[in-house]
Formats: structure tokens, C-alpha cells, sequence
């Protein structure tokens, strides 16, 4: 058979998450939390259950879950959208992201991507027949300079991908990324895919940069958010799109056909509970005292700490322990230290090794400091 994605293999998460099992190993690599989830969710979920909830869901979404991320929204960026025609629920976050692509992208039509970058992106702009246009960010601040970015763009530029807080680098993008990427999209027909799906996981003060706060982005934007983010419960994979009514239109044409709709009795449970701001106010300084927490552990190490200014994911340089590569040195943390953790060349088409590997700190602070521990030995 002729392989429609030649060169793409399991993914990392899957491949780290595995190896760490086999080998035992402290599971720092694919991102999700090691403990428990609200019990009040679950009790939610099961209400639901007992109340009904167990049919296909509206296609769209449930309306009280639409109406309650409408409420959300606006509480926190005092942005309208409008539940009917701009809210769709979807299967995840990626499941969001491979709509969106599917809805526009056509054969031949370029995406820009920012690298190191979560590992979906490019394959499934491959998969419709896309062209990737890289742009690859350095470390140790993975900024962007926009008139690099410019210079990507022709006639066949036909989205941008962006994802602030960014995974694997723990980046953001300020309010001056923005206002750059006003100016040079302005008066081309270019739409965003915005992953903003660790919204909340936003450190020291900083606030996040949604594409909403900008009608000029807004007006051209996909924003995908995760609830499996939101509510510690990744294994729920569910989420969902905001975008314009006329973008909105077209991602739903291919979501009918994609899923149709995704599970009811969750829908309900994650409405009932997010009605409720503070259930999940306190998010970011969960995970800020998470982060510094293992920040305080890995000083004592011979790791170089990157910045970490959001997501649940810290990266760090072994430039001073070794200069194997970062697949072969992760491989033999696994093995001799006992730690996982992501190579983040994987990030990279290229693989791009810049002897930086990535933890995700969305641990229990004991499953932390183990991991601490054998850490400094390295
Ligand atoms: N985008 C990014 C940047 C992510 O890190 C993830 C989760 N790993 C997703 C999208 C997918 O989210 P979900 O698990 O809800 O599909
Ligand atoms: N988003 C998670 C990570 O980056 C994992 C997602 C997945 O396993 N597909 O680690």
C-alpha cells in the first residue's frame, strides 16, 4: 500500500509512555496529570448518566455546554461568541485541529508552523495535500522575529498555525507577537488555527494572548481549546472550536461527517461543573506551584532549566552532561536513570537536536521529587 503519510511513525507520546512502562520509568514524557481528578466531576458524570444523558449529543454540541463556554469566555476576556453558530464541541483538542486543517486546507495550499511544535500539526496538513513552511524557533526563548516570518509568506499562504502557551517550549507570545502578526496579515485572506488549548496555564502575572482580544485575528481564527487540560482529565478528550459563523459553517460540514458528535453524558457533567468559575480559577497557581516546585528540585541538578512561562511542560538543556543525541539520551535516561522524558528534536521535521529534552510537571509532587532524585544523578 501507498502510504499517504510516508515518514511518519508512531507518535512520541505513545512511544516514551510505552518505554517507560516496559522500563519501569518515572513517566515524565507524554503530558497528563498522575493523580485524580475533582470525585465532584465524576459524580457529575454519573448524574448524567442516571439522568438521560446517554443518546447522541446535538452535532454541534449540547446547547448548555455551548451556552456555559459562551459564559466562560466572556467572564474571562469579555469576548461575545455566539453559542448557535460560533461554538462547536469536539473530540479533543485534536480532533479540533484536524477539522479545522480538513475544513480549509486544499491541495497545494501552505501552512506556516512554528518548530518545535506539537506533533500534529504538520501531518495533517501533509494529509490533505498541504505544504508545510517552517519556522524554526531557537532556544533558549524561542521568540519570533516577525520579517523572518513575512519573508514564508506567497501566494498560496493560506494559514498560520500558532499555540501560546506553546508546547514542548513553555513560550509565550506577548501582546507586541500580536500586534506584529496584525501587520503582516493584514489585507491578505490569511486564516489561524490559535492552539490555545493551556490557556490557563499561564505564569508570574502574564496574561494570555487569545487571538479573540484582536478583531483583526479574531475575525480569521480557529481558536481550539482542551477540557482535558481544563479539568486534569485528559483522558476525556474533549474540547471544542470557536470561530466566526462562516468558518464555523465549514468546520461543522466536516465534523458531521468526522464524528458527528461526541460523548453526551461528559457534556453535561463539564457544563455543570465549569457553571462554576471556581472550579477552575485556581488552575494557573496550581500548576505555577507545580513548575516551581520542580524547577527548586532540577537546580540542584546538572540540567540547564529553560524558561517555563506557561503549559505544563519544562525543558531543559544536557549540553553540560553529555552530548549524545537527544533521542539516545533520552533513551538511556529511561533505561539507566529511570526518568521519561520527550526528545524534543521529535518536534521538529527535521529533528532538530538542540540537546534540550522536555518534562511534563503535571505531577503529583512526590512522583516530582522521585523523579528529582534521580535526576541529580545523572
Ligand atoms: N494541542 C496541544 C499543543 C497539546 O499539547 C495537546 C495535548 N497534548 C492538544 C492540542 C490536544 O488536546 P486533546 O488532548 O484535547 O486532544
Ligand atoms: N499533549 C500531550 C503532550 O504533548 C500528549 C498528547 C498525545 O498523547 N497525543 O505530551
Amino acid at each position: 500500500i501507498q502510504s499517504k503519510l510516508p515518514g511518519v511513525s508512531t507518535t512520541i507520546f505513545s512511544v516514551m509512555s510505552k518505554l517507560a512502562t516496559e522500563h519501569n520509568a518515572i513517566n515524565l514524557s507524554q503530558g497528563f496529570p498522575d493523580y485524580a481528578c475533582d470525585p465532584k466531576l465524576i459524580e457529575l458524570v454519573n448524574k448524567a448518566m442516571k439522568d438521560g444523558f446517554n443518546q447522541y449529543a446535538p452535532m454541534p454540541g449540547s446547547t448548555f455546554l455551548k451556552e456555559t463556554i459562551a459564559e466562560k469566555v466572556e467572564k474571562l476576556y469579555h469576548i461575545k461568541y455566539n453559542p448557535e453558530t460560533e461554538i462547536t464541541v469536539t473530540a479533543g483538542g485534536t480532533q479540533a485541529i484536524f477539522t479545522a486543517l480538513a475544513a480549509i486546507i486544499n491541495a497545494g495550499d501552505e501552512v506556516i508552523i512554528f518548530e518545535p511544535a506539537y506533533d500534529s500539526y504538520a501531518p495533517t496538513v501533509k494529509l490533505l495535500g498541504g505544504l508545510v513552511k517552517t519556522y524554526e524557533l531557537a532556544p533558549p526563548g524561542y521568540a519570533i522575529d516577525w520579517d523572518m516570518v513575512k519573508k514564508l509568506f506567497t501566494a498560496k499562504t493560506r494559514m498560520i498555525i500558532l499555540n501560546t502557551p506553546q508546547n514542548p517550549t513553555g513560550s509565550i507570545l506577548s501582546s507586541d507577537d500580536m500586534k506584529s502578526l496584525i501587520k503582516l496579515i493584514t489585507g491578505t485572506d490569511i486564516l489561524i488555527l490559535s492552539d490555545e488549548v493551556y490557556e490557563h496555564l499561564i505564569y508570574d502575572e502574564q496574561k494570555h494572548q487569545s487571538v479573540m482580544l484582536y478583531p483583526e485575528l479574531k475575525q480569521r481564527s480557529f481558536i481550539v481549546a482542551s477540557f482535558g487540560k481544563l479539568l486534569h482529565a485528559t483522558g476525556w478528550k474533549l474540547g471544542y472550536c470557536l470561530a466566526p459563523e462562516r468558518l464555523t459553517e465549514e468546520f461543522r460540514k466536516v465534523h458531521q461527517f468526522n464524528v458527528f458528535s461526541v460523548n453526551s453524558p461528559m457534556q453535561q457533567a463539564i457544563a455543570d461543573y465549569i457553571k462554576e468559575p471556581k472550579n477552575y480559577s485556581e488552575i494557573g497557581n496550581f500548576f505555577q506551584q507545580k513548575r516551581d516546585y520542580f524547577r527548586n528540585l532540577l537546580a540542584e541538578s546538572r540540567f540547564k532549566l529553560l524558561p517555563c512561562n506557561g503549559s505544563y511542560f519544562q525543558c531543559a538543556s544536557y549540553s553540560d552532561i553529555s552530548d549524545e543525541k537527544d533521542t539516545d539520551f533520552s533513551m538511556r535516561l529511561i533505561k539507566e536513570f529511570g526518568v521519561a522524558t520527550i526528545p524534543v528534536s521529535a518536534f521538529y521535521q527535521k529533528a532538530t537536536d538542540h540537546k534540550i529534552i522536555r518534562f511534563c510537571f503535571a505531577k503529583e509532587n512526590a512522583t516530582l521529587a522521585l523523579a528529582a532524585g534521580k535526576l541529580k544523578n545523572v
